[in-house]
């Protein structure tokens, strides 16, 4: 028999969504829609302190943004919810009483202070911290309950799962690192309903899990040391745990957690500063995968067709700005334009597009994308289409515009270039470029094309010269030439 693949991704909205969880939820959909399976979304919300709904709300966006629509999750509903934790509290509850009832889970008196004490004297005596189980024992824990808190209020239990002395290593197989062992002795009793009648992260996700019927839990490797307290708990239930896999962490180019300090760290920050979600998405799934066919630049469907959990790799991936960026320009230079121009259109609001039909605004992103690696550079690459004039600073000018040549060159392609170019058809225009160029000899053809780039765009590098001098059409090169023949001086610099 086999079983239905359903795996998820379960985000705590505690923060805008992570680099390192959208890779995690990445893996997780590629494998749902390569196995004909369902891909889950739950809301892991019941730190209600720090969770927030502006969280939850830029988590579905940016899982979104990215292509990674989710079959079941709390907006879209599905057979097993709901799927917010903050909604299923009565199932934990109804859970927790099972495990009491089946002696596997005891009411802990013990207050917070309590604990600490515990804890610093442990940690005085240079042992690890855990639990002395001492409220196991009936007798100890009624008596306990008995007292009032340090500050006279009545004691709120918090409920512990015990692990049985015997237990002693708990061994599974991970997908992704192979087997995987842990001695239960180190290992406490651990809190699985706190005293403010919440579960922990370790009980409502084995509950989750189990009631929404998971097969395979994928998930970064931070979480490995949950495993072991997860599975105890499936086992006391009596059901087979789902099977996991960790994978890698994502980490900076100086091998240390990924955070703030190296930059951007959230999904929408990266789309913000205009990369797109396909290459975004692409990026991610490199880190810790690489596809059989060795093609690296592929949609998620291409990658969803070869993604198998064993080619993970263990080991820590790096995250590395230049191949993002890389990839991100590769996907500018290459999409339709059509297409690139709806996605740059909010960088551009600046500018006038109106001025300009559809084909010539093609045309633009056409001439100016090689370069670009972001969409956020692209008001600058574009801006010399717009207006009237372009600024011609001191030191352009000193560069290229100053000295006999310049002015010579800036003259003549006034009355013999543009008296009589016609600018209606580009590949006409581009000819007669040539031709005037070479009609100038001796003066270098560099000379010649810088003077006139820098003249009409205020640059030294840009978009294809005939190209631009199309696009931006006879009146307007006219108007710019001129006003670059007023600060040229025919004098050599
Ligand atoms: N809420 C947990 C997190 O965001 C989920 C961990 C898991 O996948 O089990 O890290």
């Amino acid at each position: 028999m086999t079983t239905d693949i359903r795996v998820r991704i379960a985000p705590s909205p505690t923060g805008f969504l992570h680099v390192g969880t959208a890779r995690t939820a990445l893996f997780n959909y590629l494998y749902a829609k390569g196995h004909n399976g369902k891909f889950i979304l739950r809301i892991e919300d019941t730190d209600l302190e720090r969770s927030q709904d502006v969280y939850t709300h830029n988590i579905f966006e940016s899982l979104k943004a990215l292509g990674l629509q989710w079959d079941e999750g709390p907006d879209v509903g599905g057979p097993y919810g709901p799927y917010k934790q903050s909604e299923r509290l009565s199932l934990y509850r109804e859970w927790a009483d099972k495990l009491v009832d089946s002696g596997h889970a005891y009411y802990c008196y013990h207050t917070q202070a309590e604990l600490d004490t515990e804890r610093e004297k442990a940690q005085a005596e240079k042992r690890a911290y855990i639990y002395s189980g001492s409220c196991r024992d009936a007798k100890y824990r009624e008596e306990l309950a008995k007292k009032p808190a340090d500050d006279g209020s009545e004691r709120k239990p918090s409920l512990r799962f015990h692990i049985p002395k015997e237990r002693g290593t708990l061994t599974f197989n991970d997908l992704v690192r192979g087997e995987v062992s842990f001695d239960m002795s180190l290992i406490g009793d651990f809190v699985i309903m706190k005293s403010d009648g919440t579960p922990s992260y370790n009980f409502a996700v084995v509950i989750d899990d189990l009631l929404m019927k998971i097969s395979h839990v994928i998930r970064g490797e931070d979480h490995i040391s949950n495993t072991p307290r997860q599975i105890v708990i499936y086992e006391a239930l009596g059901v087979t745990p789902p099977h996991f896999a960790h994978v890698g962490m994502i980490l900076a180019p100086d091998r240390t957690k990924l955070s703030k300090r190296h930059g951007a760290v959230a999904v929408s920050d990266y789309i913000k500063q205009g990369y797109l979600p396909e290459a975004f998405c692409n990026f991610i799934a490199l880190l810790g995968w690489s596809p059989p066919d060795g093609e690296e630049i592929g949609t998620l469907e291409h990658f969803a067709r070869q993604f198998e959990l064993e080619r993970i790799t263990h080991s820590p991936a790096i995250f590395e700005k230049d191949k993002l960026n890389f990839i991100n320009g590769k996907l500018i230079r290459t999409m339709p334009l059509d297409q690139l121009l709806t996605v740059a259109r909010p960088y551009l609001h600046d500018f006038d597009l109106a001025q300009y039909s559809t084909d010539k605004l093609h045309m633009i992103l056409d001439a100016v994308r090689e370069p670009v690696t972001v969409l956020s550079e692209l008001p600058d690459a574009v801006n010399y289409f717009f207006g009237q004039t372009v600024i011609l600073d001191a030191q352009l000018v000193g560069e290229v515009l100053t000295g006999d040549e310049p002015s010579q060159v800036l003259e003549r392609f006034k009355h013999e270039f543009l008296a009589t170019a016609d600018f209606s058809a580009p590949d006409a225009l581009a000819a007669k470029l040539k031709e005037f160029g070479n009609n100038l000899k001796p003066i270098k053809m560099k000379t010649i094309m810088w003077s006139i780039r820098a003249a009409v765009t205020g640059r030294t590098h840009g978009a294809d010269l005939s190209k631009t001098l199309y696009i931006l059409g006879k009146d307007i090169v006219c108007h710019r030439v001129e006003t670059a023949l007023t600060l040229t001086t025919g004098s050599p610099a």
